[in-house]
């Protein structure tokens, strides 16, 4: 029974993987929360775990997933949501590659066959809107041929892809619902990426490196509207599908800008760099299926997530913001 009480979280001292774990143990459910950041040692991992930690119903299993011995975390779980895996399009060029290919694939697979083994009834995947390489001057739909313009989109893709077809095992117990998730933000936002750069700057006053012109668009998500996403993927209807998690926002960075401008009241200070490989020029989903077939629509607007994640950024202890980097 997929709606049963416990379940599996991969990645989850990661910023996604944490919040969704904070959100299944307020719903009652049990937790094993695996991820091989070292929480002693990690302090991004630490903060992440935080609210976690010392919840009767979390257990956290500080593993690599690349060798962990899976069976005994299964065992009368419902749904394995799988988060592990190497963000960021920047970083998946070159030596890192190798990384990616182990923990975004490699891994993946394992996964789904200890899942099949363990007649596990569901695994909710985090795919990514890399998969698309860019809209076609409409909202990227899930039926779109996909085409990565980064090493880590084909990655995503190739998970995905593994994780499609053995659902379509005619021997497996294992459905899957992979989500396209588009550009998250909010609390505890992973440093690398834009928006927390963006605030980061307009509180520290230090430079934000903007790659580009400024002009690229993206479909921001906020957490919160990802995670309820991903809980309804649980338990919606499905053997094999893959479904675009958006945020409903269609914005340039320099407006991601002006929105930070109005929050901190003082203009952000900018240092422009050149285009970085593998950034698409915009991002957009069509949140046609999710609509259908999760009951999704995403309630956060930009500016209201914005301001929740700069109210998060205030909170945080200032040595934080004394190591933080904007680039
Ligand atoms: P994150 O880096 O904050 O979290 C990922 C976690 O996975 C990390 O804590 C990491 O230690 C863990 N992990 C990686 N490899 C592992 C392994 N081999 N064994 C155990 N743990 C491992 O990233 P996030 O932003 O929370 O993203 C979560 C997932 O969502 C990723 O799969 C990512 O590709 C996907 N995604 C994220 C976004 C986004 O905007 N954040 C967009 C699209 C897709």
């Amino acid at each position: 029974m997929i709606g049963s009480t416990q379940a599996v979280v991969t990645g989850v001292a990661g910023f996604i993987g944490s919040h969704l774990a904070e959100s299944l143990l307020g719903r009652g459910v049990r937790v094993i929360g695996v991820d091989r950041r070292p929480v002693s040692r990690d302090p991004v991992a630490a903060r992440n775990v935080a609210p976690l930690t010392g919840h009767p119903e979390f257990r956290l299993v500080e593993a690599d997933l690349a060798d962990l011995d899976l069976a005994p975390h299964l065992a009368d779980t419902s749904v394995v949501y799988h988060l592990a895996g190497i963000p960021g399009v920047r970083s998946s060029w070159g030596d890192a590659f190798a990384d990616y290919l182990t923990c975004n694939v490699l891994v993946t697979q394992r996964l789904l066959d200890a899942c099949a083994a363990a007649r596990v009834p569901r695994m909710v995947l985090a795919s990514s809107s890399s998969v698309y390489g860019g809209t076609a001057g409409r909202p990227s739909r899930e039926t779109d041929l996909p085409s990565p313009l980064s090493p880590y989109g084909v990655t995503k893709l190739a998970a995905e892809r593994l994780a499609l077809a053995h659902a379509r095992r005619v021997d497996t117990a294992t459905s899957v619902v992979a989500l396209r998730y588009f550009t998250v933000y909010g609390p505890r936002q992973r440093p690398d990426m834009a928006i927390g750069r963006v605030l980061r700057a307009a509180l520290t006053g230090r430079p934000l490196h903007l790659y580009g012109d400024g002009l690229q668009r993206r479909d921001f998500t906020y957490v919160g509207d990802v995670v309820a996403a991903t809980l309804a993927a649980a338990t919606a209807p499905a053997r094999d599908e893959v479904v675009n998690v958006g945020g409903g926002s269609d914005v340039s960075m320099l407006d991601v800008l002006d929105c930070a401008a109005g929050i901190a009241g003082r203009e952000v200070p900018v240092r422009r760099e050149g285009r970085q490989p593998g950034d698409v020029e915009s991002t957009l989903a069509d949140l046609t299926k999710a609509r259908d077939l999760l009951g999704y629509q995403p309630v956060i607007s930009l500016a209201d997530g914005m301001r929740l994640q700069w109210k998060w950024l205030l909170s945080e202890d200032g040595d934080e913001h004394a190591g933080a980097t904007a680039g």
